[in-house]
């Protein structure tokens, strides 16, 4: 055999597009909460490869899952459809509101199927100037170029010009301004029930569900964007039903197939029809692989012992955060459901996010931030508590450099 191909930190800067700038080590193990990088320095994972990896690392059930389905088919193209794939969307419209499935590979695509899907949808109805799109400042919705356009946040978008029309933004949770621009014209609105990127931003009970009620009146389609807040995130299989408000259709990814790229656009009977045959598509969507990992996925995380312990898990970390903000006050607000928790600088500390969480890779704990004021962690559902207690010890460690 060969040898490898000798890679260092340096590599990414030499060979790159040079889109993200990655920590300055390379990590190349994993195992439950914990992951070790080349030099065997190891760190516990607090951010689960952004709300990602929602069993931790190598979980035995899930890679069993993955290396059985290796070893008899991986593609078929959507010629052929498959047994993973009708299993997996089985599991999901048994658990949600939703009656049809279409598989995607990451959030994006799940977003662009929906915006897609409710153009259609007003345009089959006969109404073609009912193509407008409500969504809301500071909302991360991916990187297409239409998803960026729906995105709030206009660093992500503006050098990208000219980008598609008809999106309109207002205040998040502020139902007055978004009353204000939906009507009959209005074909799709698209929220996020917690801004994840934009800041750990939970929306207000009343504003989801007036934004329900507006969709109703002006007959457009309510897409909730559950790419982060889903499967299991808030303690909730999604965070729709904690809200008690049932959109007509969701997205997920992210923690779907808990590493391998995959994403679903759920939605109802009467929706799906709009997408018939030839009118949308994906080569990889719902390809075998995929679905029987998320398959073996979804069959962990949808259970009472997993939702429940995310809820035990969101207080574990409240307190070890409360008890570093009384030492070293630099949060003003701790705020989030489940494990998706964000942790709001104060002014003082404007700004360090970033820093923050390099600290804290020095001493020996993943991070992440949401946006430059915000640091956030979206662990492992399943994290041990061992684990909680170890990564909050380095965690402060590190607060107390960025105090000192
Ligand atoms: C991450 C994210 C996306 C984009 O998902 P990708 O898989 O990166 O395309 C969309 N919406 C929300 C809420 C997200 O957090």
């Amino acid at each position: 055999m060969e040898q490898p191909i000798a890679v260092t930190r340096q590599s990414f800067d030499d060979w790159m597009v040079p889109v993200y700038a990655p920590a300055d080590f390379i990590l190349v193990r994993g195992e439950g909460s914990q992951v070790w990088d080349q030099q065997g320095k190891s760190y516990i994972d607090f951010a689960g490869g952004i709300a990602v990896n929602a069993l931790g690392h190598a979980h035995p059930v899930v890679t069993a899952a993955l290396v059985e389905q290796a070893g008899k088919l991986w593609h078929l193209g959507n010629g052929y459809t498959n047994e993973p794939v009708l299993r997996l969307a089985k599991q999901l419209i048994d658990a949600t509101f939703a009656d049809k499935v279409f598989f995607c590979n990451s959030g994006a695509e799940a977003n662009e199927a929906a915006l897609k899907l409710a153009r259609k949808r007003a345009l089959d109805k006969g109404n073609s100037s009912k193509n407008q799109i409500v969504a809301f400042n500071n909302a991360f919705h991916g990187r297409t170029l239409f998803t960026v356009s729906a995105g709030g946040q206009p660093k992500y978008s503006k050098d990208f010009a000219p980008l598609p029309g008809g999106i309109t933004h207002t205040p998040f949770n502020d139902l007055a301004a978004a009353a204000e621009v939906i009507n009959d014209q209005t074909c799709a609105v698209i929220v996020e029930p917690i801004q994840g990127e934009g800041g750990v931003l939970p929306a207000d009970p009343a504003f989801l569900q007036g934004l329900r009620e507006l969709c109703d009146r002006h007959d457009a389609v309510l897409i909730f964007d559950e790419v982060q807040t889903g499967m299991g995130r808030t303690g909730e299989l999604y965070a729709y039903t904690q809200y008690g408000v049932v959109p007509d259709v969701l997205t997920t990814a992210k923690a779907l197939g808990c590493g391998f790229p995959i994403g679903a656009m759920l939605t109802t009977d009467e929706l799906a029809k709009t997408l018939s045959v030839g009118t949308h598509g994906t080569t990889y969507g719902g390809n075998p692989l995929a679905t029987a990992v998320a398959g073996a996925v979804f069959s962990i995380i949808n259970t009472p012992e997993v939702l429940e312990g995310v809820k035990q898990r969101h207080q574990w970390f409240l307190d070890g955060l409360n008890k570093i903000n009384q030492q070293y006050p630099i949060f003003s607000e701790i705020r989030g459901g489940g494990l998706l928790i964000g942790c709001q600088l104060t002014q003082d500390y404007a700004g360090k996010a970033k820093q923050i969480t390099q600290l804290a890779n020095e001493e020996g704990v993943i991070a992440l931030i949401a946006g430059p004021d915000v640091v956030r962690f979206t662990p492992s559902l399943i994290i041990p508590e061992q684990d909680v207690k170890e990564g909050l010890a380095r965690f402060a460690r590190a607060v107390a450099r960025i105090c000192s």
